[in-house]
């Protein structure tokens, strides 16, 4: 890694996992001088299912087939370890990626279209010039007239720039787990497993890689300290406690909460990703979210250094008008189900083909959440 003590471009992009490097790729693509800057050594581990969900795939213009380690056909869906159904579809779900290899992947494709990535580079400082922002790092300092935040949940840059902390940030803690008898691995391949109530108000996952299991819980109350429990209660329940080797046990925070940042720009920055926020509140998902508002950035970015009078201030109507209403209904929908069990769970058991169907059409790209909440309102009470 060459050192870059004084550099200009045009974006500095903070934080290399999907939404930098995608935006990153984007950028340089139209034509833009972009450098990226990760604090990690890549490629990284990054504590996550690696469930790149049918709608991420068909927004990405290349072939991500290098790295992707298994194809999920078929969902299988409980509740409080009682089967609600199993789906099987002709086409993949969600595809199986390792966050090392997939975000690695996503970055070498921003490179190979020019942009300048220093991993081992950490944020420092960043102060208004009248080229647009300076920005110093472990490895030196960028001019850039645009420096985007796609540090992640706790980012630095959103603090730097004034756009503040996050909010309403939920739990997760996932192993990769690794089958003391490799033939039992087979029959988790081409499946997703998805457990809910399992923390109770929550859910546990089963994602299949080539060589283990990505194990996680997720839980939609903010202080949720017994995650691990509840991790350990779903290897019970699973009957895998006997018959795994954990590694990597961690958690980490998902921005799912209700109150989501009300701010996301400002004369010349912005946030994308999880820095932004709007991580999907019922399951979690977020790295849609980030590739499609490395989207919207990049043309936001591109009308931005052409001189549109408008700013970067049209990102932040984008990305509310794209997810904020969405992210409500989403938000509203999973609080019947994981906070008024007593009545979701009934109608959940009813109508569990229906609602697997729907949710499926969401991950596909196929519809809403809003269509999903009219559709729960006429929903048969058992
Ligand atoms: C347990 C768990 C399981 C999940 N499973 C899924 C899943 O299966 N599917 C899905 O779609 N989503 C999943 N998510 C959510 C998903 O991981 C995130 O939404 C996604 O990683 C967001 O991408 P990002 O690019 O915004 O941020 P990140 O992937 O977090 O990348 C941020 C990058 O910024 C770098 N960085 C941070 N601070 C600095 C700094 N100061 N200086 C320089 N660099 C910095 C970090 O090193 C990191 O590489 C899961 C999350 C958790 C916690």
């Amino acid at each position: 890694m060459t050192v870059a003590h004084k550099s200009t471009c045009d974006v500095l992009i903070i934080g290399a996992g999907p939404a930098g490097a995608y935006l990153a790729y984007l950028l340089a693509a139209k034509g833009y001088s972009v450098a990226a800057i990760d604090k990690e050594a890549f490629p990284r581990y990054k504590v996550c299912g690696g469930g790149l969900c049918a709608r991420s795939v068909k927004l990405l213009p290349f072939d991500i087939a290098p790295v992707v380690v298994d194809k999920t056909t078929a969902a299988f869906v409980s509740l409080r370890n009682r089967h609600l159904c199993l789906k099987k579809l002709d086409d993949p779900i969600i595809h199986m990626v390792k966050r090392e290899d997939f975000d690695a992947f996503l970055i070498e494709k921003a490179v190979s279209k020019g942009i300048r990535f220093l991993d081992q580079t950490r944020l420092e400082t960043i102060t208004s010039s009248k080229y647009g922002v300076e920005v110093q790092t472990s490895s030196g300092s960028f001019k850039a007239q645009v420096v985007v935040g796609a540090d992640g949940v706790h980012s630095k840059t959103a603090l730097l720039t004034g756009l503040g902390p996050a909010r309403n940030l939920l739990p997760a803690i996932e192993a990769e787990a690794f089958m003391t008898r490799p033939d039992l691995l087979e029959d988790y391949h081409g499946c997703v497993h998805f457990d809910l109530a399992i923390p109770p108000q929550g859910y546990g996952w089963i994602f299949p890689k080539a060589e283990h299991l990505s194990i996680g819980v997720f839980s939609t109350l903010q202080k949720e300290k017994g995650l691990k429990r509840a991790f350990s209660e779903y290897l019970e329940i699973k009957g895998l406690k006997e018959s795994i080797r954990l590694q990597r046990l961690k958690g980490h925070m998902i921005p799912a909460g209700l109150k989501t940042r009300k701010r996301i720009a400002s004369s010349n920055s912005l946030l994308v990703g999880d820095a932004a926020g709007f991580a999907d509140p019922i399951t979690g998902e977020g790295i849609y979210q980030a590739l499609s508002q490395a989207e919207l950035a990049a043309a936001a970015i591109g009308n931005f250094l052409q001189g549109s009078p408008d700013g970067l201030k049209t990102y932040e109507r984008m990305v509310m008008k794209k997810f904020r209403k969405e992210h409500i209904y989403a938000w509203l929908l999973g609080a019947f189900f994981y906070r008024l069990p007593a009545l979701s769970h009934p109608l959940l058991r009813r109508h569990s083909e229906l609602v697997t169907d729907l949710h499926i059409d969401i991950i596909t790209g196929k519809r809403s959440y809003k269509d999903l909440f009219k559709i729960a309102l006429l929903l048969k009470r058992p």
